[in-house]
Parts: C-alpha cells; sequence; structure tokens
C-alpha cells in the first residue's frame, strides 16, 4: 500500500478508539515517512510528540498498522520540527471529527459508578492505590487500608475510623477508596457511603414520608457504613439522633463505621456530647497540607490519568502554586487540557502562568520552587513570554519591522532584559538581531515613559513579569 494512503487508513481507524481531544493532539502534525519491510517511520512535529506516540501510543499504533497492513512490525519515530508549521496531514479526517463529536468540555468526565455499592455518588477512579501517600496523610492512609483489610471481620482494629482535615486534602478521596477497596476485596459486601448532607436530607424525606422504619432497617444492614462531612451534622438535633441509634446497631454488630469531619470530633461542638464521643472511640487520624513535593507527586499522577503530558517545569509551577487546596488542581488540569485541545500547543510555565492569573487574579505566582533564581535565565526567555503573551512571532521581535504593535512587544521585551537580567544595551542589541546599543536605549526610554502615563503599559509589564516569576 502507498504510504500515504496507509497512513490515512491508519488515521480513520485511530480516530475511532480514541478521544477526540487526544486524536488531535497527538496525531494531527504527525507524518508517515517511510515503510520499508516491516519498519515504518513516523515524524512528529515536537520533541514532546514523539515521546508521546512512543510511550502511551505505540501498542494502538502498532496493532491499527497491522490491521491494515500484516507485515508492519516495528514503528520508529524521528523529530521533524518542520512539521510544527505544516499543513494537518489528512484535513478530511480530522475536519469529519470535529463535526461528527458534539464539543465535549474535558471537566465533566463520564464518572464510571458502581451499582453494587449503596452509594451513587461513589466514583471508581478514587483507589486507594491512586492515592498518594506522604507525610501528611501516611497516617490517615495507612489507616483506611487497615480497615479495608478488616472491614467484615471481628474485631475491628479501628471502629468507628474518623478522618479529619481541611477542605481539598484527600478525605473524600481516602473514604470513597476505601469503600471501592473493600468492595473489591469482598464483592458481596453491603457499603454505604453517603454525604452527612445527603443522609440528613434522606431522613427528612423519609419522615415525611412515613417510611423511617425502611431507611432505618437499609442503614442497620450494612456491613460498612461511611459518612462523609459530618460536622455538617452540627446543630441537626434530629438527625443526630437517628445516627446516634444507628452508631449504636452498628457498632453492636461489629460494623465498621467510617466518618470525614473538616475537625477532629473534640471540636465538633454542634454535635451532641454523647455523638461527639463516640466518634472519637476508635481512631482519628488527621491529614496535613501536603508539602512540595507530595504535591508535585499528586500532579503527576492526576496528569496521567487525564492523559496530559506536562512538562517537568510546568509540573513544578503547579506544585508551588497549588499549596493548599487539591481540588483546584483539578481544575487547573482541565483548563490546561483544554486549552491543548483549542491551541494545540504543548503547555508551557508562560501558558500555565496565563490560566492561574486568570483563577487567581490577586496572587502573586511563584515561578519555579526556587524563586529566588527564577526561571528568567536568558533572552531566549523572554521573547519566549512576550511572544506568548502578546501573540506575536519571536522572529518579528528580532526584526526590524515598523508595525506599531510589534514595535511595542519588542521594546517591551529590552525593557524587561535590562531589568530581569541586567544586560547592557550593547548585549540586547546583540541578541535582538544586531542591533545598535542607542536604539535599544531609546526604545527602553519610550517604554519607560508610556508606562508612567499609560495604565495599560504598565499593567502589560506587570503581568509580564508576573509570568515570568519576578514581582
Ligand atoms: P476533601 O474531601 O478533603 O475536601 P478531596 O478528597 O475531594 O478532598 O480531594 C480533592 C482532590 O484532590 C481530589 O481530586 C483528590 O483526588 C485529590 N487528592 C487529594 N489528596 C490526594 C492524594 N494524596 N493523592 C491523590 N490525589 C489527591
Ligand atoms: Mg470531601
Amino acid at each position: 500500500m502507498e504510504k500515504d494512503a496507509l497512513w490515512e487508513a491508519v488515521l480513520v481507524r485511530l480516530s475511532e478508539k480514541i478521544s477526540r481531544m487526544e486524536f488531535f493532539t497527538w496525531f494531527q502534525k504527525v507524518r508517515l515517512k517511510d515503510v520499508s519491510g516491516g519498519a515504518v517511520l513516523l515524524s512528529c512535529p515536537t520533541e514532546m510528540n514523539k515521546n508521546w506516540l512512543e510511550n502511551k501510543y505505540y501498542n494502538i499504533l502498532v496493532s491499527n498498522f497491522k490491521a491494515v497492513s500484516p507485515e508492519v512490525e516495528k514503528l520508529y519515530f524521528q523529530v521533524d520540527l518542520s512539521l510544527a508549521d505544516s499543513e494537518v496531514a489528512c484535513p478530511h479526517i480530522f475536519a469529519e471529527k470535529e463535526k461528527k463529536s458534539p464539543r465535549k468540555m474535558p471537566n465533566r468526565p463520564d464518572e464510571k459508578i458502581d451499582e453494587g455499592l449503596e452509594s451513587r455518588i461513589i466514583q471508581q477512579k478514587f483507589s486507594l492505590k491512586n492515592f498518594i501517600v506522604g507525610a501528611e496523610n501516611q497516617f490517615a492512609h495507612a489507616a483506611c487500608m487497615a480497615v479495608s483489610e478488616t472491614s467484615l471481620k471481628a474485631p475491628k482494629k479501628y471502629n468507628p475510623l474518623f478522618i479529619y482535615g481541611g477542605v481539598g486534602l484527600g478525605k473524600t478521596h481516602l473514604l470513597q477508596g476505601t469503600a471501592n477497596e473493600i468492595r473489591h476485596r469482598n464483592p458481596n459486601a453491603r457499603v454505604i457511603y453517603n454525604t452527612a448532607e445527603r443522609f440528613m436530607n434522606e431522613i427528612i424525606k423519609s419522615i415525611r414520608e412515613k417510611k423511617t422504619e425502611e431507611l432505618r432497617r437499609r442503614y442497620r444492614s450494612v456491613d460498612v457504613l461511611i459518612l462523609d462531612d459530618v460536622q455538617f451534622f452540627e446543630g441537626k438535633e434530629r438527625t443526630q439522633e437517628e445516627l446516634f441509634n444507628t452508631f449504636n446497631d452498628l457498632f453492636e454488630f461489629q460494623k465498621q463505621i467510617i466518618f470525614a469531619s473538616d475537625r477532629p470530633p473534640s471540636e465538633l461542638l454542634g454535635i451532641s456530647d454523647r455523638l461527639r464521643s463516640r466518634m472519637g472511640w476508635g481512631l482519628s487520624a488527621d491529614i496535613q497540607i501536603p508539602n512540595y513535593e507530595t504535591r508535585l507527586a499528586i500532579i503527576q499522577e492526576k496528569s496521567k490519568e487525564m492523559g496530559l503530558f506536562l512538562p517537568v517545569d510546568v509540573q513544578e509551577f503547579i506544585a508551588a502554586n497549588i499549596r493548599s487546596n487539591l481540588r483546584e488542581l483539578e481544575n487547573i488540569l482541565n483548563q490546561i487540557l483544554a486549552e491543548i485541545e483549542i491551541s494545540k500547543l504543548s503547555p508551557t510555565i508562560q501558558s500555565v502562568g496565563k490560566i492561574f492569573r486568570k483563577t487567581h487574579p490577586n496572587e502573586n505566582f511563584i515561578a519555579s520552587r526556587d524563586a529566588k533564581t527564577g526561571i528568567v535565565k536568558n533572552t531566549d526567555d523572554i521573547i519566549t513570554a512576550i511572544s506568548d503573551y502578546f501573540q506575536v512571532p519571536a522572529t518579528d521581535l528580532l526584526g526590524t519591522g515598523r508595525k506599531k504593535e510589534i514595535v511595542f512587544a519588542r521594546q517591551i521585551s529590552w525593557l524587561l532584559c535590562k531589568e530581569i537580567l541586567r544586560m547592557s544595551y550593547e548585549a540586547i542589541g546583540k541578541d535582538f538581531g544586531g542591533k545598535n546599543h542607542t536604539t535599544i536605549m531609546h526604545g527602553i526610554r519610550k517604554i519607560q515613559d508610556l508606562s508612567r502615563k499609560d495604565s495599560a503599559t504598565a499593567r502589560h509589564i506587570h503581568a509580564l513579569k508576573k509570568d515570568l516569576g519576578v514581582k
């Protein structure tokens, strides 16, 4: 088969098998360079694209090649930078894909739910295995592991188990992961996971519909009862009473109970003494804010699960800037995915920095782990940032074109080279295509004047410095 036809046939098959986002991101500019014997050589527009195909898509690629052309045995990859600016290889496949599948933002994944669990809100994606363990959550994780092993056996080691910690530190992940693990070990176990709020609503509904007995029976027939966010019970006396009775029954029959809350039992002052003391009968384990290394590992795990490739410096940037609530992490990663889908470019500190600026307009960002040394090392870093920010090609910044926007962006680059890198006018002139030092000096003065008079210019400079990690 002729090589273009072969590649096209493979692309058509792939487009049916992987998500549209993946297909666009990783295959749009890949070309089949050569076929000979059983070997196929694919050219990729970037190093990252090549690594991605080699590491993540190798098997699916080979099997689809074989389906079209059985003699194909092995794939080789190379980088061809000129492909980055090339046309899409088979425009009609990509165009068709675009039409066929309605646009779906990645931040609403279809969540798989285990029907066997007595809850429609347990997500399969949470497991004890994909929970990253660091010093801050090690104890809570170990306790959940232990409980999932002994959940159906008596005597119980830790009953109830009480996990507590601030928002977005992984309590729900641990609880649902434990529920999944218990079900995995004992497929017939009756496990109820519920949030305190839903639990209360069920009680209210059962009272209204005169079905309280039914509800009681349901809760008291479980093997494991897991209640999340129990701080919500504060001040809800009727619900507390119901829970108190359920607790006593389950406890008496040695059924496992697990709670999570934002505070330890002793601080849940709106909960009756007798219930509060029972919550503290077993083992309490806290989760603290994860440190940098743990955050970095969580970012790696999450992005892997999402099929999102993040360069190491971007991972570090995110780890440095998401400090106390990991829920934001998922938001940020979803936005990065959405942007890749649109721009087809791999994420950079600059592009991710923009997302952070949008979502946290009033914060200063740390450019990298070591904010003192910063990430801006040379003129290239500044040119890349400016080119990204103003959406002008780097070659224009280095050139001599007189278009107003370009001159403006170019002069700002010089200013930043001067201020951040402390370069001399001569050195800047040399790096910007061999310009005279007086040209540079005048350009910088002009921008300095302008930024004093014009707040928009001042804002651009400020934002760029933030992107570049200097305040
Ligand atoms: P909480 O219930 O404590 O408010 P969540 O369990 O909802 O927090 O966690 C928020 C997000 O952070 C979830 O996406 C969760 O998967 C993730 N997360 C938190 N801690 C970890 C961890 N140690 N490993 C992996 N993901 C984590
Ligand atoms: Mg939670």
